[in-house]
């Protein structure tokens, strides 16, 4: 693929073909997604691939996350436009630039800095003044701007870290994938009169959440060896 339109035309497949036909309809949402190129967060190497239906590495052992599961993620966060949104987990920078689109103010953590100081750059070419890129340990959520109506973890859980349910503002929802290597769901989290609720929503795959309220490396793996005995 060369040239912006070919990258258009990819684009646009993805949105009908892999958003909009699985039932993703919300037309702010898919304005989004339409307009985010997203061929300039994966490297170099993998621009052909940008629009495919599947994650991609982005390297650090991590990876860009299937369109259709960014889609779903945001939209679980069901936001209208004035909210303060965190995301724990930047990677390339894709998703909080879809948070960019469709929020007023986006804080987006990552542990890796080299991953990190590279999505803030792609982001500030963009023009995304309204993305604040950190780099820290996101399972200790970002207090410094708390609290957030919409928190979105991109890194499985094995439960939701407490810092993050405190920073979750009233009314706000969480939304994170929760398990272990082998099994894990996507969650949605709601804060109402103080109380928390979760219903469950899809069998999904995501790279570990480390830090403080993450995986172990020797506990994740723990999981695939036990398979084996
Ligand atoms: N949202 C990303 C995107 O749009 O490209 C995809 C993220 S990737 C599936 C998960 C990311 O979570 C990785 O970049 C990983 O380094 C990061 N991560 C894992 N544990 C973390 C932690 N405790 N704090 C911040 N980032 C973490």
């Amino acid at each position: 693929m060369n040239g912006e339109t070919e990258y258009s035309k990819a684009r646009e497949m993805m949105v009908r073909e892999q958003i909009e036909r699985r039932g993703l309809r919300s037309p702010r949402l898919l304005a989004a997604f339409r307009k985010v190129p997203r061929h300039l967060f994966v490297p170099p190497d993998l621009r052909e691939r940008a629009y495919d239906d599947g994650p991609l590495p982005i390297g650090k052992g991590q990876t860009i996350s299937q369109p259709y599961i960014v889609a779903l993620m945001t939209s679980l966060l069901a936001l209208e436009g004035n909210e303060r949104v965190l995301e724990i987990g930047t990677g390339s920078g894709y998703q909080a630039a879809i948070l960019g689109e469709l929020a007023r103010e986006v804080h987006t953590v990552e542990r890796h800095a080299g991953l990190a100081l590279r999505a803030a750059e792609v982001l500030s070419q963009l023009g995304y003044v309204n993305v604040h890129v950190h780099t820290g340990d996101g399972s200790l959520g970002w207090p410094e701007s708390a609290p957030y109506d919409g928190i979105v973890v991109t890194a499985a859980a094995a439960a939701p870290p407490p810092p993050l349910l405190d920073q979750l503002a009233e009314g706000g929802r969480l939304v994170l994938p929760v398990g272990h290597r082998l099994e894990q769901v996507l969650q949605v989290w709601h804060k109402q009169g103080g109380q928390l609720t979760y219903e469950n929503i899809i069998p999904v795959s995501f790279v570990p959440l480390r830090g403080q309220y993450g995986w172990s490396e020797s506990e994740w793996e723990r999981y695939e060896a036990d398979d084996w005995l």
